[in-house]
Protein backbone atom coordinates (compact mmCIF):
# COMPACT_ATOMS: atom_id res chain seq x y z
CA UNK A 1 0.00 0.00 0.00
CA UNK A 2 1.31 3.28 -0.96
CA UNK A 3 -0.37 5.96 1.35
CA UNK A 4 -0.37 9.97 2.09
CA UNK A 5 -1.28 10.87 5.52
CA UNK A 6 -2.71 13.94 5.95
CA UNK A 7 -4.36 16.50 8.30
CA UNK A 8 -3.42 19.40 10.64
CA UNK A 9 -0.80 19.73 13.07
CA UNK A 10 -1.84 17.90 16.40
CA UNK A 11 -4.40 15.69 14.51
CA UNK A 12 -2.26 12.67 15.48
CA UNK A 13 -0.26 12.01 12.20
CA UNK A 14 3.02 10.69 14.02
CA UNK A 15 1.03 8.75 16.59
CA UNK A 16 -1.42 6.81 14.39
CA UNK A 17 1.56 6.06 11.60
CA UNK A 18 3.44 4.54 13.69
CA UNK A 19 0.68 2.00 14.83
CA UNK A 20 0.28 1.52 10.90
CA UNK A 21 3.38 0.47 10.38
CA UNK A 22 3.13 -1.77 13.28
CA UNK A 23 0.34 -3.37 11.77
CA UNK A 24 0.65 -2.87 8.11
CA UNK A 25 4.57 -3.04 8.24
CA UNK A 26 5.20 -0.35 5.67
CA UNK A 27 7.98 2.38 5.13
CA UNK A 28 7.26 5.41 7.23
CA UNK A 29 8.93 8.25 5.77
CA UNK A 30 7.94 11.82 8.15
CA UNK A 31 9.25 15.09 6.60
CA UNK A 32 9.26 16.63 9.68
CA UNK A 33 11.39 14.12 11.56
CA UNK A 34 13.55 14.33 8.69
CA UNK A 35 13.90 17.52 8.61
CA UNK A 36 14.29 17.65 12.49
CA UNK A 37 16.94 15.17 11.57
CA UNK A 38 18.55 17.63 9.40
CA UNK A 39 18.44 20.71 11.27
CA UNK A 40 20.19 18.77 14.49
CA UNK A 41 22.99 17.68 12.46
CA UNK A 42 24.11 21.31 12.42
CA UNK A 43 24.25 21.61 8.16
CA UNK A 44 24.10 24.89 6.51
CA UNK A 45 20.91 23.09 4.93
CA UNK A 46 20.01 22.16 8.75
CA UNK A 47 20.18 26.06 9.39
CA UNK A 48 18.29 27.38 7.10
CA UNK A 49 15.67 24.78 7.69
CA UNK A 50 15.85 26.05 11.44
CA UNK A 51 14.29 29.42 10.52
CA UNK A 52 11.47 28.49 8.82
CA UNK A 53 10.49 25.43 11.32
CA UNK A 54 10.94 28.09 14.21
CA UNK A 55 8.56 30.50 12.71
CA UNK A 56 5.92 27.78 11.85
CA UNK A 57 6.17 28.20 8.09
CA UNK A 58 7.05 25.43 5.24
CA UNK A 59 9.93 24.90 4.11
CA UNK A 60 10.36 25.99 0.59
CA UNK A 61 8.93 23.29 -1.87
CA UNK A 62 12.29 22.65 -3.88
CA UNK A 63 14.42 22.10 -0.39
CA UNK A 64 11.50 19.70 0.61
CA UNK A 65 10.65 17.95 -3.02
CA UNK A 66 14.60 17.17 -3.28
CA UNK A 67 15.01 15.75 0.44
CA UNK A 68 11.57 13.39 0.22
CA UNK A 69 12.90 12.35 -3.06
CA UNK A 70 15.94 11.15 -1.85
CA UNK A 71 14.18 9.85 0.97
CA UNK A 72 11.75 7.36 -1.10
CA UNK A 73 14.19 6.49 -3.41
CA UNK A 74 16.21 5.06 -0.92
CA UNK A 75 12.99 2.88 0.75
CA UNK A 76 11.79 -0.13 0.37
CA UNK A 77 9.19 0.56 -2.09
CA UNK A 78 8.53 -3.04 -1.62
CA UNK A 79 7.17 -3.17 1.96
CA UNK A 80 4.76 0.00 0.71
CA UNK A 81 5.02 3.67 1.88
CA UNK A 82 3.24 5.69 4.38
CA UNK A 83 4.29 9.50 3.55
CA UNK A 84 3.59 11.75 6.54
CA UNK A 85 3.59 15.08 6.64
CA UNK A 86 4.47 15.55 2.72
CA UNK A 87 3.12 16.34 0.58
CA UNK A 88 1.74 19.48 2.09
CA UNK A 89 1.91 22.11 -0.79
CA UNK A 90 0.50 21.23 -4.47
CA UNK A 91 3.52 21.53 -6.25
CA UNK A 92 5.04 19.01 -3.61
CA UNK A 93 2.03 16.85 -4.47
CA UNK A 94 2.66 16.96 -8.53
CA UNK A 95 6.30 16.56 -7.71
CA UNK A 96 5.79 13.41 -5.54
CA UNK A 97 3.00 11.84 -8.54
CA UNK A 98 5.86 12.10 -11.26
CA UNK A 99 8.07 10.26 -8.77
CA UNK A 100 5.68 7.23 -8.12
CA UNK A 101 4.52 7.17 -11.58
CA UNK A 102 7.54 7.18 -13.20
CA UNK A 103 8.74 4.15 -10.67
CA UNK A 104 5.29 2.51 -11.86
CA UNK A 105 4.25 2.53 -8.08
CA UNK A 106 1.80 5.47 -7.82
CA UNK A 107 -0.06 6.69 -4.92
CA UNK A 108 -2.72 4.12 -3.90
CA UNK A 109 -4.69 6.27 -0.77
CA UNK A 110 -5.26 9.44 0.95
CA UNK A 111 -5.89 9.25 4.80
CA UNK A 112 -7.11 12.61 6.09
CA UNK A 113 -7.50 12.62 10.10
CA UNK A 114 -9.42 15.71 11.02
CA UNK A 115 -9.50 18.26 14.15
CA UNK A 116 -11.36 20.79 15.52
CA UNK A 117 -9.18 23.51 16.47
CA UNK A 118 -9.34 24.15 19.90
CA UNK A 119 -7.93 20.23 19.85
CA UNK A 120 -5.18 20.82 17.61
CA UNK A 121 -4.04 23.71 20.37
CA UNK A 122 -4.15 21.48 23.21
CA UNK A 123 -2.69 18.87 21.82
CA UNK A 124 0.01 20.63 20.48
CA UNK A 125 1.23 22.65 23.37
CA UNK A 126 1.00 20.29 26.02
CA UNK A 127 3.07 17.85 23.93
CA UNK A 128 6.80 17.14 25.27
CA UNK A 129 8.97 14.24 24.59
CA UNK A 130 12.57 12.69 26.10
CA UNK A 131 15.44 14.05 24.10
CA UNK A 132 17.28 10.82 24.90
CA UNK A 133 14.85 7.86 23.96
CA UNK A 134 11.96 9.66 21.51
CA UNK A 135 9.31 8.82 24.65
CA UNK A 136 6.11 10.90 23.34
CA UNK A 137 4.46 12.75 26.42
CA UNK A 138 1.89 15.17 27.11
CA UNK A 139 0.93 17.23 30.33
CA UNK A 140 -2.65 16.55 30.45
CA UNK A 141 -3.58 13.36 28.67
CA UNK A 142 -0.06 11.05 29.11
CA UNK A 143 1.87 12.86 31.89
CA UNK A 144 4.98 11.39 33.29
CA UNK A 145 4.97 9.77 36.60
CA UNK A 146 7.81 12.29 38.15
CA UNK A 147 6.66 15.87 36.64
CA UNK A 148 9.06 16.69 33.36
CA UNK A 149 11.19 13.10 33.85
CA UNK A 150 10.90 10.67 31.29
CA UNK A 151 9.39 7.62 32.93
CA UNK A 152 11.94 4.79 30.82
CA UNK A 153 15.32 7.12 31.50
CA UNK A 154 15.16 9.86 33.68
CA UNK A 155 16.01 12.33 30.80
CA UNK A 156 15.01 16.02 31.10
CA UNK A 157 11.47 16.20 28.93
CA UNK A 158 11.50 18.60 26.12
CA UNK A 159 9.64 20.86 24.35
CA UNK A 160 9.64 21.28 20.46
CA UNK A 161 10.57 24.57 19.58
CA UNK A 162 7.62 25.43 17.13
CA UNK A 163 4.99 23.71 19.69
CA UNK A 164 4.65 27.23 21.42
CA UNK A 165 1.02 28.81 21.20
CA UNK A 166 2.34 31.67 18.72
CA UNK A 167 3.97 29.47 16.21
CA UNK A 168 1.03 26.74 16.58
CA UNK A 169 -1.39 29.36 15.18
CA UNK A 170 1.02 30.43 12.28
CA UNK A 171 1.48 26.35 11.74
CA UNK A 172 -2.41 26.39 11.71
CA UNK A 173 -2.42 28.74 8.89
CA UNK A 174 -0.10 27.26 6.73
CA UNK A 175 -2.24 24.03 6.99
CA UNK A 176 -5.50 26.02 5.38
CA UNK A 177 -3.42 28.45 2.97
CA UNK A 178 -0.89 25.49 1.67
CA UNK A 179 -2.11 22.26 2.29
CA UNK A 180 -5.84 21.96 2.22
CA UNK A 181 -6.33 22.49 -1.53
CA UNK A 182 -3.97 19.47 -1.74
CA UNK A 183 -6.80 16.99 -0.27
CA UNK A 184 -8.90 18.64 -3.47
CA UNK A 185 -6.29 18.48 -5.65
CA UNK A 186 -6.29 14.65 -4.51
CA UNK A 187 -9.95 14.58 -5.29
CA UNK A 188 -9.96 15.45 -8.54
CA UNK A 189 -7.23 13.65 -9.44
CA UNK A 190 -9.19 10.45 -9.31
CA UNK A 191 -7.61 6.75 -9.24
CA UNK A 192 -7.44 7.12 -5.50
CA UNK A 193 -8.86 5.78 -2.42
CA UNK A 194 -9.83 8.60 -0.48
CA UNK A 195 -10.86 7.84 3.60
CA UNK A 196 -11.29 10.99 6.25
CA UNK A 197 -11.37 9.83 10.28
CA UNK A 198 -12.10 11.99 12.84
CA UNK A 199 -9.04 12.70 14.75
CA UNK A 200 -11.72 14.36 17.89
CA UNK A 201 -11.65 10.60 18.98
CA UNK A 202 -9.25 8.97 21.66
CA UNK A 203 -6.17 7.59 19.55
CA UNK A 204 -7.21 4.01 19.57
CA UNK A 205 -10.77 4.91 18.38
CA UNK A 206 -9.06 6.44 15.33
CA UNK A 207 -6.56 3.64 14.62
CA UNK A 208 -9.42 1.38 14.70
CA UNK A 209 -11.47 3.59 12.09
CA UNK A 210 -8.04 3.50 9.87
CA UNK A 211 -7.36 -0.06 10.32
CA UNK A 212 -10.74 -0.73 9.35
CA UNK A 213 -11.17 1.21 6.05
CA UNK A 214 -7.33 0.04 5.25
CA UNK A 215 -8.46 -3.50 5.56
CA UNK A 216 -11.43 -2.70 3.43
CA UNK A 217 -9.01 -1.51 0.59
CA UNK A 218 -6.41 -4.22 0.78
CA UNK A 219 -9.56 -6.79 0.44
CA UNK A 220 -10.96 -4.95 -2.91
CA UNK A 221 -7.47 -4.90 -4.56
P1 LIG B 1 5.67 18.42 11.42
O1 LIG B 1 6.55 17.66 12.35
O2 LIG B 1 5.13 17.57 10.31
O3 LIG B 1 4.61 19.22 12.13
O4 LIG B 1 6.62 19.49 10.68
C1 LIG B 1 7.32 20.48 11.42
C2 LIG B 1 7.76 21.61 10.49
O5 LIG B 1 8.62 21.10 9.46
C3 LIG B 1 6.64 22.30 9.74
O6 LIG B 1 6.00 23.32 10.51
C4 LIG B 1 7.40 22.89 8.55
O7 LIG B 1 8.16 24.03 8.91
C5 LIG B 1 8.38 21.77 8.23
N1 LIG B 1 7.82 20.79 7.28
C6 LIG B 1 7.52 19.47 7.51
N2 LIG B 1 7.06 18.88 6.40
C7 LIG B 1 7.03 19.85 5.44
C8 LIG B 1 6.63 19.86 4.08
N3 LIG B 1 6.14 18.78 3.47
N4 LIG B 1 6.74 21.04 3.40
C9 LIG B 1 7.24 22.15 3.97
N5 LIG B 1 7.63 22.21 5.26
C10 LIG B 1 7.54 21.06 6.00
Amino acid sequence: MRIVLMGPPGAGKGTQAKRLVERFGMDHLSSGDILRAERASGSKLGRQLAGYMDAGKLVPDEIVVEIMAKAIADGNAQRGLLLDGFPRTVMQAQALDRQLERAGKPLEVVVVITASPGAIVERITGRRSCPKCGKAYHVKFIPPDRKGLCDSCGAKLVQRDDDTEPVVSKRLDAYIAQTRPVIEYYRRRGKLKMVEVDGDKPPDDVTADLVEALQAFCAHV
